[in-house]
């Protein structure tokens, strides 16, 4: 099968073959015809299938006529989780549609309002942007009378960040008979609600297993106490010669640690979580991309919607606190059938929050230890969870864990204040 095959129309195909793409992935083969013949979509696909030219060349190709006019109103909006996923879209969208006079213009918070006014009125075809953003512009006035076609992308992260209540505002708001394309890594009881609401007889598109993460990632846990973790890392990282790694950390707390100390071990760092102003994370990305920097340390946040070509390793510094969101992780590895490799540092408490991941994927991941980090057998998850059990009934204090001391090789009583438990809110 081939993009030719497939109906797209010459600008388009010139545009592909730039990019260097020669065949369609198998969501391309199933969704573009579809969307073409403005069937409504669900379809569950895991980021780095190729999702986003599924649904941006029919869409481009649909709008190939514009009437060019000042002032134009858009015909498409496409919808997303993130800024970085949207700028990632209208790149994208960019590069496929270089050859055509298509205007994709993006929407998103965090950047000044009234510019991106002036922008509409000069007349657009598609908006990229996130929920709350498009909403407030359509609040302000924006004329979304000509919508023809709607794009929920990473619909499940829309739902867990909380914009259920901007996408149902939005929804009745566009043209009655305008087509909807929902895309969603995961198949949750949410996102099925959700599809209920939004689309009319849709077509179902699965390209992959349940929650199932890609098959050439190559993924292993080592076991390692906490206070061990960041010097395993370095150490991983400097012994195996990584030349780019995808750090991620639960909390923007223990992002902020690691960021330090992997600094203070001499690696070229960057760092994304919910706190770093946006500018601030476009150019680490883009620095990142360029690999001027060897190590980026990111929350979840950053774990939709970053595309990064050729991806070697995403390290699990700890666990997601949603164990969905570990395909989202090492879904940024192994893109588009290439190989990758997916390492999670477990601590005790994590070698066992590790069983919730596997039934997620329907896979299990082998565990292993690294020579000279094995994990202090003395401690065990019990111990941990009395002392911290007691420390919940008493005032707040600084709590004793045995570990393991690597300079002086034994067992040393070491003061901590680690708290595993974080909110979701926290992560962001
Ligand atoms: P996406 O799932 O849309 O984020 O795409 C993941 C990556 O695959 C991006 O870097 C795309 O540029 C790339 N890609 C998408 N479609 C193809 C294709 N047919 N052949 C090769 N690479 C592709």
């Amino acid at each position: 099968m081939s993009f030719e095959k497939l109906g797209l129309i010459k600008p388009l195909l010139s545009a592909i073959n730039e990019l260097g793409y020669e065949h369609p992935t198998l969501i391309q083969k199933r969704a573009i015809p579809l969307v073409m013949a403005k069937t409504d979509i669900f379809a569950t696909a895991q980021t780095g299938t190729g999702k986003t030219a599924a649904f941006g060349l029919p869409i481009l190709q649909r709008l190939r006529k514009t009437d060019g006019e000042a002032g134009r109103s858009a015909r498409a909006v496409i919808l997303s989780p993130t800024r970085e996923l949207s700028i990632q879209i209208h790149e994208d969208l960019d590069n496929f549609s270089k050859h055509m006079k298509v205007e994709c213009v993006v929407l998103v918070g965090g950047k000044d309002i009234s510019a991106q006014q002036r922008i509409l009125q000069r007349g657009v075809d598609v908006i990229i942007a996130t929920p709350g953003r498009f909403l407030e512009h359509v609040e302000n006035g924006l004329d979304i009378a000509n919508i023809e076609v709607l794009v929920l992308d990473e619909a499940d992260r829309m739902l867990d960040m909380g914009f259920t209540k901007d996408i149902r505002k939005i929804h009745p708001l566009l043209p009655k008979n305008h087509q909807t394309l929902l895309f969603s890594a995961t198949y949750s009881d949410k996102v099925r609600k959700l599809s209920k609401l939004v689309l009319r007889s849709p077509a179902f598109i699965e390209t992959s297993k349940k929650n199932s993460t890609v098959d050439t990632i190559n993924q292993v846990a080592y076991l390692v106490d906490t206070e061990r973790k960041a010097e395993l890392l370095a150490y991983l990282i400097g012994s195996r010669n990584y030349p780019q790694v995808l750090v991620f950390t639960r909390t923007k707390v223990s992002a902020d640690a690691l960021f330090e100390e992997l600094q203070k071990d001499g690696l070229k760092c960057g760092l994304i979580h919910g706190d770093i102003p946006q500018a601030k994370r476009l150019k680490t990305l883009a620095q990142f991309k360029e690999m001027k920097i060897r190590v980026l340390v990111a929350t979840d946040i950053a774990s939709r919607g970053l595309d990064i070509e050729e991806l070697p390793y995403v390290i699990n510094y700890e666990l997601p606190s949603v164990s969905e969101d570990y395909v989202h992780r090492v879904g940024r590895t192994g893109r588009a059938g290439r190989d990758g490799e997916a390492i999670s540092l477990l601590d005790i408490y994590e070698k066992y929050d590790i069983k919730d991941i596997e039934r997620v994927i329907g896979q299990k991941i082998p565990q292993k230890t690294v020579e000279g980090f094995e994990p202090d057998p003395s401690i065990r998850r019990k111990d941990i969870e009395d002392i911290k059990l007691k420390s919940e009934h008493k005032k707040p204090e600084k709590k004793k864990v045995r570990q393991y001391n690597k300079n002086t090789s034994g067992i040393v009583t070491k003061k901590t204040t680690k708290k595993r438990k974080t909110t979701k809110r926290d992560a962001k």
